[in-house]
């Protein structure tokens, strides 16, 4: 059930919290719906959820349509430049800036609409071939680049760690984004990032919120593993 399983996330992270002296306020649960149908999102927004994560353009432009308005679409997947236009004044923010071509893409659509857009950059943490995101040493320069350009709010660091069975292996790296944060937060002509960092799935996302994490993305656990063949 859709309902018990938010409620066993949302006291999961009450307890990551406790665990680690912070304030559940602090850290948001964005429901990753991709692949799900309009009726299962329907269930969760029944139990108060919001925000909601998509990875695909054309399946956040037809749920936006059929949804709530009071909704927060989070853009957590990878993104090409072409398709910033459909989704610049329907998503609350994107997760997963990994280029300058994209950053500045993000920018002149957001200034033709008139909006701020609030982005992360994603940190490919783990070093895998098979992720996006920048490398670690990349990540300044495009911090950098993010707060001179107009239409843009940085957020902060975003990151999708590696797979692994036990999730302790993940918290050398959640710690690692953390770091990075804070040696950014640190330099005072970064005083206009957040500092947010969005971390943490359904295997890991107790470990992430140890570390720092400050909005998780919970799919599989809320609404069940996903079918790709349909
Ligand atoms: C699918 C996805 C998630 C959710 O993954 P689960 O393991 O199902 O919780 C989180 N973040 C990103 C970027 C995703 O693509």
């Amino acid at each position: 059930m859709i309902k018990d399983n938010i409620n066993d996330v949302r006291n999961n992270i009450e307890k990551a919290c406790a665990n680690s002296n912070r304030n559940t306020e602090d850290v948001t649960l964005i429901a990753v719906s991709k692949t799900k149908p309009v009726s299962m999102i329907e269930e969760a927004y029944a139990e108060g959820i919001r925000d909601f994560g998509e990875n695909k353009v054309q399946e956040i432009i037809s749920k936006y349509d059929l949804l709530p308005k009071d909704i927060n679409w989070h853009m957590i997947g990878h993104l090409q430049t072409n398709k910033v236009k459909y989704i610049i004044d329907k998503v609350c923010a994107i997760h997963s800036v990994d280029s300058e071509k994209l950053l500045l893409a993000i920018s002149k659509e957001a200034q033709k609409k008139n909006v701020i857009m609030p982005i992360f950059i994603e940190v490919n943490i783990g070093d895998e071939d098979s992720k996006f995101g920048l490398q670690y040493s990349e990540v300044k320069e495009l911090v950098d680049k993010a707060l001179e350009t107009p239409g843009i709010e940085l957020k902060g660091l975003m990151c999708v760690a590696p797979y692994v069975d036990d999730p302790e292996e993940n918290r050398q790296y959640f710690a690692l984004m953390k770091k990075l944060s804070v040696d950014i937060m640190k330099d005072k002509s970064h005083n206009r990032i957040d500092g947010e960092l969005s971390m943490g799935m359904s295997g890991d996302y107790m470990i992430a919120i140890e570390e720092g994490a400050t909005y998780v993305r919970v799919g599989s656990y809320i609404f069940g593993e996903r079918d790709y063949s349909i």
